[in-house]
């Protein structure tokens, strides 16, 4: 079935388009045009005036409506899953935060599961932690956190590949490792909680680090030892070409201005906005 979308405002990777208007079939975005001429067959959708913007992929968010996915029950996962859908998402990786394998395994069991159900928007489980470095890890769960362990990460991406994201610190002993294992099964991985300088966040990037999380925090910025200065985290990301980030633009994780220097410097195509929302969401 054709489904044309006239008279909204269209927002587009160039912009805000009016006047234009945005072909549909079978639920998927077929076109997104400059004309608002009827298409012929196409069933039309009056925007009255209305913003008009493709359904929204969660790629990182820990919860909603009261529930955490790293609850790892069926319950949290719809509700949490729920909660995003009636705000514009479409798909949704949830987010586990730093928790025992034993948690995280009832949880891809729980992901599995859903994921099968027909139009499921669950797309794929994302894990940030829990090896994570115990200096930058914020409100992550301390008692989980540890240096990657292969004899878990990897028995778990044997049995499962609903994993399709997993975020660490590029630091910590084994981080190479994990990474190159991560990047041979096709997931995603991204440096979090961090104090990498450049030369780390480069070599990190060589071996498969792509993506930088809540781009900004939980890692440092330029800063001073004794005298000297040093790039931090977030200069090291700009600097690595290729690399692409995430930022909460909720405009208290990062005021205006940052977003505007990110927008400048990562551009619309190495960019994401991200909720990283918790249970309270
Ligand atoms: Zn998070």
């Amino acid at each position: 079935m054709l489904t044309q979308i006239i008279n909204g405002r269209i927002l587009t990777p160039q912009g805000w388009l009016k006047d234009g208007s945005v072909l549909i079939c079978d639920g998927k975005i077929l076109e997104v045009t400059n004309s608002d001429l009827a298409v012929i067959g196409a069933t039309v959708i009056d925007a009255r005036g209305m913003t008009i913007v493709p359904g929204f992929v969660s790629m990182h968010a820990h919860g909603g409506g009261g529930h955490d996915y790293t609850e790892a029950t069926e319950e949290a996962f719809r509700t949490a899953t729920n909660a995003h859908l009636k705000h514009g998402a479409t798909g949704i990786f949830p987010t586990l935060s730093s928790t025992s394998f034993e948690r995280i395994y009832q949880a891809v069991d729980v992901c599995e599961h859903l994921m099968k159900e027909k139009d499921s928007p669950i797309l794929g489980l994302h894990i940030e932690g829990p090896y994570l470095n115990l200096k930058m890890a914020g409100t992550q769960y301390d008692g989980f956190l540890k240096t990657p362990d292969e004899n878990e990460y990897i028995p778990l991406l044997e049995r499962t590949s609903c994993i399709r994201r997993w975020d660490i610190s590029p630091e910590l002993p084994g981080a190479h490792d994990f990474a190159k294992y991560t990047r041979s099964k096709g997931i995603m991985t991204a440096v979090t909680h961090t104090e990498a300088e450049y030369d780390e966040i480069k070599a990190a990037f060589a071996v498969g680090f792509s993506h930088a999380a809540h781009f900004y925090n939980a890692m440092p910025g330029f800063h001073k030892r004794r005298e000297y200065k040093y790039e931090g985290t977030v200069e090291s990301v700009y600097l690595t070409d290729g690399m692409t980030v995430e930022v909460i633009a909720d405009g208290i994780h990062l005021p205006a201005t940052i977003l505007k220097l990110v927008y400048k410097l990562k551009g619309v195509e190495n960019t994401c906005l991200v909720t990283d929302a918790l249970a309270y969401a």
